[in-house]
């Protein structure tokens, strides 16, 4: 394989893979068609490729090879990617969709033209603005599963199994299964082999009955707050990284829910996936508050002291504790982050603590 590619023209590769910032400047002429229609197999081949290991690594499921698996999946999705930008780059633009750098040079009917500039390709942020700029479509909320994994699989997840694996490979099957017919007008079973599509077909076909006895069991829970119910279908086992947790019994006070983990075992209380669950469906609202300056939508409960206290349903999804929002000192409303010293203001609060 590496005597293989040794025998390509370096620049070949390095003008994908290299992700150094070192600027060559853009010479269309001594680009032969040559280098474009290799360049071109290179990124296909390699995507493909990628994925097949992944799904090696995962048949393996050694905990090396299982981590292996999420970074040749995550890989593989992203360069089928950029496979879509590179097929619709237009002609002698030196590949600008999937360049991280363009410009716009005069063209020779009088026109502009974009060009990529350097050798650094786009990231994955990138990658998705120029899919909505040009109307592919892709599931980016599956997307953003696998590339969550990715990023926590060697850090937080001691007890990785193949089991816990499996929603990353379901992830990946949805995505090549519409993408590569749609976007590249490639079938999945011809691009990546019978093998490899028979085995990621059956990973989803499995996860997909998981999932569901999952979330109906997750269903008959009474979780009180549409924030929670929503969230914690999303929340994933901090031992082993599966999204797959179930009530051990539903019928019992929410604060006595457990979630069993099916692909290890592992428990969780209340008390600590509550706040998970709410931040799971809040943080994007949370984020966006902040870069606003608006008051975040969820904080400290001032009962229970979790971070479930949900403002938009004005109760905390852990205790219930429907807070006093009015200071009993000045009257105004007190801030969510000043919760915590409720039925007062943080200032009151203050004021009279000084009293004492
Ligand atoms: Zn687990
Ligand atoms: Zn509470
Ligand atoms: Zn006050």
């Amino acid at each position: 394989m590496v005597r293989d590619r040794g025998a390509r023209p370096s620049r070949t590769r390095s003008s994908i893979w290299d992700e150094s910032d070192s600027e060559t400047e853009w010479s269309a002429p001594q680009l032969s068609h040559r280098f474009t229609i290799e360049t071109f197999m290179d990124l296909l081949t390699n995507a493909v490729e990628s994925i097949q290991t992944g799904v090696e690594d995962y048949g393996v499921a050694s905990r090396p090879r299982l981590l292996s698996a999420v970074r040749n999946i995550h890989a593989g999705v992203l360069l089928l990617y950029k496979e879509a930008l590179l097929r619709r780059s237009p002609a002698g633009s030196n590949e600008a969709l999937i360049k991280s750098r363009v410009k716009f040079v005069p063209d020779s009917k009088g026109g502009i033209a974009v060009v990529g500039v350097g050798v650094k390709t786009v990231d994955a942020h990138q990658i998705l603005e120029r899919f909505k700029d040009l109307g592919i479509i892709t599931d980016t909320k599956l997307l953003a599963e696998i590339t969550r994994v990715r990023n926590e699989v060697e850090h937080y997840y001691p007890k990785i199994t193949q089991d816990a694996l499996r929603g990353v490979i379901a992830s990946a099957f949805l995505i090549i299964r519409d993408f590569a017919p749609r976007e590249l007008g490639e079938q999945p079973r011809d691009l990546l082999g019978q093998d490899t599509w028979n085995a990621m077909l059956t990973a989803n076909e499995l996860y997909q009955v998981e999932r569901a006895d999952c979330d109906s069991a997750l269903g008959r829970v009474s979780w009180e707050s549409d924030t929670l119910s929503s969230g914690v279908g999303k929340i994933r086992c901090r031992e082993c990284g599966s999204d797959l947790l179930q009530p051990l019994d539903a019928v019992v006070a929410l604060t006595d829910v457990v979630l069993s983990c099916r692909a290890c075992g592992a428990e969780v209380g209340a008390e600590e996936f509550v706040p998970a669950a709410i931040e799971e469906a809040l943080s994007w609202d949370a984020y966006v508050a902040v870069k606003d300056g608006n008051d975040e939508p969820y904080g400290t409960c001032p009962s229970c002291g979790l971070e479930s206290y949900v403002l938009g349903e004005g109760s905390c999804a852990y205790c219930g504790e429907t807070a006093d929002r009015e200071c009993a000192r000045c009257h105004r409303a007190i801030p969510l982050n000043e919760m915590g010293s409720a039925p007062l203001c943080a200032y009151c609060d203050h004021l009279m603590s000084k009293d004492d």
